[in-house]
């Protein structure tokens, strides 16, 4: 093995110097392609096979015939972290529709290409937990369930592209999106819980937002808890208007919201049931059941 780590394409395993694809990958040209973003802690593939699952739906709504079967895809997964001997990695799995012509047509990419990355993610300030994070309402609108919905983990990520874009501009650590209605949807890469009188709300991916494990895994925590969750549209006043709010996804974790378009939510600082189930997320993620060893 080189010093580099490896990455695999189709089988067949490159230093990441080398780790290249065609021009003519219609991932490439035209976005056409869906991925899924993992972790691994202490030696587990946190919910793995959630993961391929979820890949497998995203490959289903796009017509995309991933030839692996979802062993071998899983297999591929926890091959790549052994010859990395990673730790605690960020595995980036995408299957684009392959290589074509210039034309969009998918029929012309006769099979699709596998890559499996192992990497480390950095996406939140070191303090973010502590202090939460701020936020804002975005101009950019979620696509409608009836066009690219981001419901479909797809690698056109050019709409929460465009709302981080106007967060940094603006000098935010993220934005929060808005669907068509004016419904919340979700964060750039995380999805959104609001908590109001001890009570838990989050979106429905009916507005367009992803299903998230993270989002899975709070909503068993808050179950076990005896914490009331509701599934619900939620509108920029119940946002304004929170005891507290978080953010939730692979890269993300649990993290606080602290404040939305410069108004602060609740105290501005992580509340009691924010705080709660950062602690019993924490617990999930070490333990060794929630996941396939590598
Ligand atoms: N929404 C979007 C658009 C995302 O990209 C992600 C990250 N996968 C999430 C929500 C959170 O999902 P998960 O908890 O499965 O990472």
């Amino acid at each position: 093995m080189s010093s580099e780590p490896e990455v695999y394409i189709d089988g067949q395993y490159y230093p990441k110097s080398q780790a290249k694809i065609s021009v003519f990958d219609h991932g490439f040209l035209y976005g056409d392609g869906v991925f899924e973003g993992i972790r691994e802690y202490n030696g587990v593939v946190f919910k793995l096979k959630e993961h391929i699952d979820r890949l497998y739906h995203s490959a289903t709504a796009i017509t995309l015939n991933i030839r692996l079967t979802k062993e071998e895809m899983a297999k591929a997964v926890v091959e790549t972290l052994r010859r990395n001997k990673m730790k605690d990695s960020y595995i980036r799995l995408v299957v684009s529709r392959g290589v074509g012509d210039l034309g969009l047509d998918p029929r012309k990419c006769p099979k699709p290409t596998v890559i499996v990355i192992t990497g480390t993610i950095s996406i939140r300030a070191g303090n973010a937990t502590e202090t939460g994070v701020t936020t804002m309402f975005s101009w950019v609108r979620r696509n409608t369930v009836d066009s690219t919905s981001a419901e479909v983990k797809s690698l056109n990520y050019l709409n929460s592209i465009l709302a981080k874009i106007e967060a940094n501009a603006c000098g935010v650590d993220e934005a929060l999106c808005l669907e068509s209605n004016g419904f919340v949807a979700e964060g750039v890469g995380e999805n959104v819980f609001i908590v109001k009188n001890g009570e838990l709300l989050t979106p429905p991916s009916s507005v367009g937002a992803l299903a998230g494990i993270t989002a899975e895994v709070i909503a068993q925590l808050a179950a076990k808890l005896g914490i009331k969750l509701t599934v619900t549209n939620l509108t920029p006043f119940m946002v304004f208007t929170a005891d507290e709010a978080f953010f939730t996804g692979t890269a993300m974790e649990v993290v606080p919201i602290r404040e939305v378009n410069k108004r602060q939510i609740g105290t501005g600082k992580p509340g009691p049931v924010t705080k709660k189930l950062m602690a019993e997320f924490q617990k999930v993620i070490e333990d060794p059941t929630q996941g396939t060893k590598v």
